[in-house]
């Protein structure tokens, strides 16, 4: 079992982002204690044990030590596979890593920098410098951390090719052991959105996108890296074990507002107001939405088809039946004999790399209304 906690608390909010967070740090020990009473009601009759813990937001980079110590020790957190915490450079001090390598069960930090260029990480609103992000590296390294994620993100208002290519040569030469890389999306309600509303931004044209991505592909394989999923890089042996739950069908709990669970056949979220999970004690909060078989393989079809791995058509039968493998069998056909699909050694479909960017043309013939 997969075990996500969402801390949902942010110095500030980046123009960019819809995950939900709150400035509210008076509010941080009630979360904590909600959060604990969510596990105590959830826990009860799991019928497999945790093995990977990965806290997400939000910043948990922000949450006091004695507060993290407090959650974690009410958490599952012995013989984890996998134990990940976020962190934002501003927050990564020498103190901050000793205690994380000291007394947390956290071998893994995925760290958000974004870009090493300034003027762009002041256009979407982080906090940090390029400098701040080189230094926090630094100093997770000169702590232990020996697997390290760092994220970036291509497509920023006024990002050029050139820029780009200098994050990531900047990001490869600290050799973290995984990447994630994610193009700028302009979601409804945030400050960018409003930003391009007003003419203020420009997002980049597919043309621009597409050679970032093909950027990132060249430079991140000639470094060893391998392309795992669409917007995750790894070293040899470094996968995310958390993250791959989420395309390879697995079960998950997510606990804290706004997270999301999955328990094999039906998903379920948490509402994301922390004012009412705090009042809900964590219990009885999370609310079960019914999927349909075609909503679930849908889901299935679109995450796994973007990953190196594929998707097989005897796990689309184990999963959901022979009527919708024969579906996904013969919608594959034409794409196959067009390039769009390719057969892996193992029979897995497979979209190849260079397409994942633009798949949503693949992907459609396969869609179950
Ligand atoms: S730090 Fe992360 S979670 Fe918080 S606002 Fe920025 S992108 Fe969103």
């Amino acid at each position: 079992m997969k075990l996500y906690v969402h801390i949902p608390f942010c110095h500030a909010k980046c123009a960019y982002c819809d995950f939900y967070s709150t400035p509210r740090r008076e509010w941080m020990e009630a979360f904590v204690d909600a959060a604990i009473g969510e596990w105590g009601e959830r826990s009860a009759g799991l019928s497999e044990p945790v093995d990977t813990l990965y806290f997400g937001g939000g910043t948990p980079s922000s949450l006091p030590a004695e507060l993290l110590r407090r959650l974690l020790e009410a958490l599952q957190t012995e013989n984890l596979r996998e134990a990940t915490i976020e962190a934002n450079p501003e927050d990564v001090t020498d103190d901050w890593v000793r205690f994380i390598s000291g007394e947390t069960p956290f071998r893994r930090v995925s760290m958000g920098v974004q870009s090493f260029c300034d003027d762009e990480l002041v256009t979407v609103g982080r906090r940090h410098s390029a400098a701040r992000a080189a230094e926090a590296i630094d100093c997770l390294r000169r702590g232990g951390i020996d697997n390290l994620s760092c994220d970036l993100i291509y497509g920023l208002p006024g990002q050029t090719a050139g820029s780009w290519r200098r994050s990531l040569e900047r990001l490869i030469s600290f050799r973290p052991e995984h990447i994630s890389a994610y193009l700028l999306s302009y979601e409804a309600g945030t400050r960018l959105d409003a930003m391009r509303r007003k003419g203020t931004v420009t997002e980049a044209d597919d043309d621009m996108a597409e050679a970032m991505y093909e950027a990132l592909c060249d430079m991140t394989r000639m470094a060893g890296y391998v392309h795992y999923e669409i917007s995750n890089f790894a070293l040899p042996g470094c996968e995310a074990v958390h993250n791959s739950a989420y395309w390879d069908n697995s079960p998950y709990i997510g606990l804290g507002p706004g997270a999301h669970s999955f328990d094999g056949f039906r998903r379920s979220f948490n509402p994301s107001s922390l004012k009412d999970y705090i009042a809900s004690g964590g219990r009885g909060f999370g609310i079960t939405e019914e999927e349909s078989t075609d909503s679930r393989f849908n889901d299935l079809l679109i995450t796994r088809l973007r990953t190196r791995h594929g998707l097989h058509p005897d796990e689309v039968e184990r999963l959901f039946g022979r009527s919708v493998r024969d579906f996904f069998t013969a919608t594959a056909i034409p794409l196959i004999s067009a390039g769009d699909l390719e057969i892996s050694p193992s029979g897995a479909y497979v979209i190849p790399e260079s397409c994942w960017l633009t798949s949503n043309s693949i992907l459609l013939p396969f869609i179950r209304v």
